[in-house]
């Protein structure tokens, strides 16, 4: 770490210093060795420092989980929630402090699982942040049990004898939320697409979903094996107003044009088991953004404490 990201946070809010991305590095992630969890937190150090985004005005927002530990080693401000309630906590702060750049990190067991609630109505709220779901089909942290994301016939300890249903799939899931408005999938282990989908994500105006499929090699080391050793399973959905990186021409031979307006095309294509696509699903940057629709009018902290206990005085005995 630069001796620069230490005072990064007591910096003033204008002053003009040029941030690299190690210079958003809190402290080296603590994952396992090959965890995909290592190229999520590159990609997204890349944006921070492309963006130039100030270190006091970006928070980081998860769960529990491997993935959940984001907050803690982005040189940023954080929150780490409990388990399935990410979003809700980053949904307040947009409210509250709408001109914060939010990211929330959550895994597949912490945003469909625990979390599902949440996560269908911080689809529909559209506020405006950028959500990565670290999907590794598992629960890693908590030491192998099957979430809604597993295989259907995948072992794990609390399926020992294999997962009995099939697997939920959050791109699906997503798409069928009112209001969604940016539903992506991208892959740890193609970094050029992880980066370009996390800058559309950034740039779009509202809640931008983003399933990243996530390698664990303790625990589900097979199951995205046969993708990232023969690129030709795998489809890049490209487009103007979606993800398309040239340099991945020459590895990814399959392309399709994909107009992520298409909500449509955007359904049928998750519902495919054919091959796997990457890329912008849906983009819609026009649709009703909570915070802009349900601002909070700005008070003073005197007053939020007055407003405080008034409320308390009614209920006291
Ligand atoms: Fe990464 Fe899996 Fe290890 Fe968790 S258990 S740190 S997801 S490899």
């Amino acid at each position: 770490m630069s001796s620069l990201a230490i005072s990064l946070l007591d910096l003033e809010p204008d002053a003009a210093v040029c941030l690299e991305a190690e210079d958003y590095e809190r402290r080296p992630g603590k994952w396992c060795s090959g965890c995909g969890d290592f190229g999520a937190m590159n990609a997204v150090k890349r944006l921070l420092a492309k963006e130039q985004l100030q270190p006091d005005r970006t928070v980081f927002v998860s769960g529990i989980g491997c993935s959940s530990r984001f907050p803690h080693y982005v040189n940023a401000y954080g929150f780490h929630g409990i388990h399935g309630r990410a979003l809700p906590v980053a949904t307040g702060i947009k409210l509250t402090r709408p001109e914060l750049d939010v990211f929330v990190t959550m895994g597949d067991g912490d945003c469909t699982s625990i979390g599902a609630g949440h996560w269908i109505h911080a689809t529909r709220y559209n506020a405006n942040m950028v959500v990565m779901m670290l999907d590794n089909n598992i629960y890693g942290l908590t030491k192998n049990q099957t979430s809604p994301t597993t295989p259907q016939g995948h072992k794990s300890m609390t399926s020992p004898s294999g997962a009995v249903l099939p697997a939920l799939d959050p791109l699906q899931a997503t798409l069928g939320v009112s209001n969604a408005s940016f539903v992506a999938q991208t892959a740890d282990w193609v970094p050029a697409h992880l980066y370009a989908t996390l800058q559309a994500a950034y740039e779009h105006p509202g809640f931008s979903f983003i399933r990243i499929l996530q390698r664990c090699p303790k625990f589900t080391p097979n199951v995205f094996l046969q993708h990232v050793q023969n690129p030709d399973l795998t489809e890049l959905l490209v487009h103007e107003n979606g993800v398309d990186v040239p340099s991945l021409e020459q590895l990814f031979k399959a392309r399709r044009k994909h107009d992520p307006l298409n909500l449509d095309d955007a359904r049928a294509l998750a519902h495919r088991s054919d091959m796997l696509r990457l890329g912008v699903f849906y983009r819609n940057d026009s649709l009703p953004v909570y915070e802009k629709i349900r601002a909070v009018p700005k008070v003073s902290a005197e007053e939020k404490v007055a407003r405080l206990n008034k409320e308390f005085e009614r209920y006291a005995v």
